[in-house]
């Protein structure tokens, strides 16, 4: 049997580079609360990214429950159900209704000419997915949001240092938030960020992950816990440092696999949109079987038989969950709905062997009829 390739796989520093990182942890027994690696990470981050300012947090989806609590919002918020669960989830936890707006089949990112449709005066927010690393429509949103009066919130999950028109993608919207789970292009194991501009919703983050301890004796806010620890602020200081060069093979891999799959009728690659530097984070082709002669459930299959593992990202659609189950239709977002049955996320990670690569084109080449 041929050796396993997952769909990812964590980028790590080399093990001595983490252990002097962590050195400083056993002098002082600092091992969490906002210490001398968090600070760091959080000042080094906001560089990189070229943002103003930012709060880190324990995982990508509590820096969204939180910040979506932080913008102090009501009633409904539109957006996508291509996406994460997390996304939707963070909504529903806050007891704010989701609006599922469809998605612009070209880069899978909300479609803006929908938007405008589904506000009403019970909106009051905004909140669009980045996905694979495509950056969303952010001027037509932040017209419409100015329009309206709405807040934006943007999952910024899958867009970790990339520019759009040379800006940093977390200067967008009212707040941007990153995940940095092992899974991710960039990662501290498990963490998350919040960034933004306004320094009140930076009190009102720092407060939320921190119990709303505000002094020694002030507990002003009734807040969560969602610090990131030391040692995971450490990874991230350790994987900042190679990030650039994580993204450049990244670039490498995904080349790749676009002169391997082009021409292939009926499978569609991701778009490359002007103005993006992008971080390369995943690999989806959307597969219409009645033009490749095969469906993504049996490219699927043969990578499998193969012991290559790709993922049906995102599928299902987060208003089809059976936790939300008589709630919403996926009725009201078809392309979305066509493009979660028919896409396929192709292995992506810096070490992933260009030989690997084109054994996989190979597989789905020989799909193809
Ligand atoms: C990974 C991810 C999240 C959640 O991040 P965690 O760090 O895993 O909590 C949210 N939204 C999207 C789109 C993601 O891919």
């Amino acid at each position: 049997m041929n050796k396993e390739i997952l769909v990812t796989r964590s980028a790590l520093p080399e093990m001595e580079e983490y252990i002097e990182e962590i050195r400083s942890i056993w002098e002082n027994h600092w091992l969490t609360n906002m210490g001398n690696k968090h600070i760091a990470l959080q000042e080094k981050l906001a560089e990189f990214m070229g943002v103003d300012k930012i709060e880190l947090f324990t995982n990508g989806h509590m820096a969204i429950e939180l910040a979506l609590q932080a913008l102090n919002l009501q009633g409904e918020v539109i957006t996508t159900p291509f996406t994460f669960a997390s996304t939707t989830h963070a909504i529903v936890r806050n007891g704010l209704t989701p609006v599922f707006c469809d998605i612009d089949p070209a880069d899978f990112t909300m479609d803006v000419t929908k938007l405008e449709a589904l506000i009403t005066d019970r909106t009051s927010a905004i909140l669009p997915v980045h996905v694979y690393g495509n950056i969303c429509h952010v001027e037509e949103i932040e017209r419409i949001a100015h329009k309206y009066g709405l807040k934006v919130l943007y999952d910024a999950a899958h867009t970790f240092g990339e520019t759009y028109k040379g800006v940093g993608v977390g200067n967008f919207g009212d707040v941007s938030c990153f995940s940095f789970h092992a899974t991710k292009v960039f990662n501290t194991i498990e963490g998350g960020a919040a960034c933004f501009r306004d320094p009140r919703i930076g009190e009102k983050l720092y407060d939320l992950k921190n119990f709303g301890i505000h002094g020694p004796e002030e507990v002003s806010g009734i807040g969560a816990n969602a610090k990131m620890n030391e040692f995971c602020a450490a990874m991230g200081l350790c994987n900042l440092r190679h990030v650039k060069e994580e993204i450049a093979m990244r670039k490498t891999v995904a080349e790749r696999y676009r002169d391997g799959l082009e021409g292939l009728s009926g499978l569609r690659m991701n778009v490359i949109q002007k103005d993006v530097d992008s971080n390369y984070a995943y690999f989806p082709v959307v597969i219409e079987e009645s033009e490749f002669g095969a469906s993504r459930e049996e490219v699927f299959d043969a990578l499998a038989a193969e012991n290559i593992y790709a993922r049906k990202y995102f599928y299902p659609l987060t208003n089809t969950f059976e936790a939300y189950h008589g709630r919403f239709s996926a009725d009201r977002t078809p392309a979305a709905l066509h493009v979660s049955k028919r896409v396929l996320t192709l292995p992506l990670y810096s070490s992933l062997e260009l030989s690997d690569v084109d054994r996989i084109v190979g597989i789905i080449r020989a799909c193809h009829v």
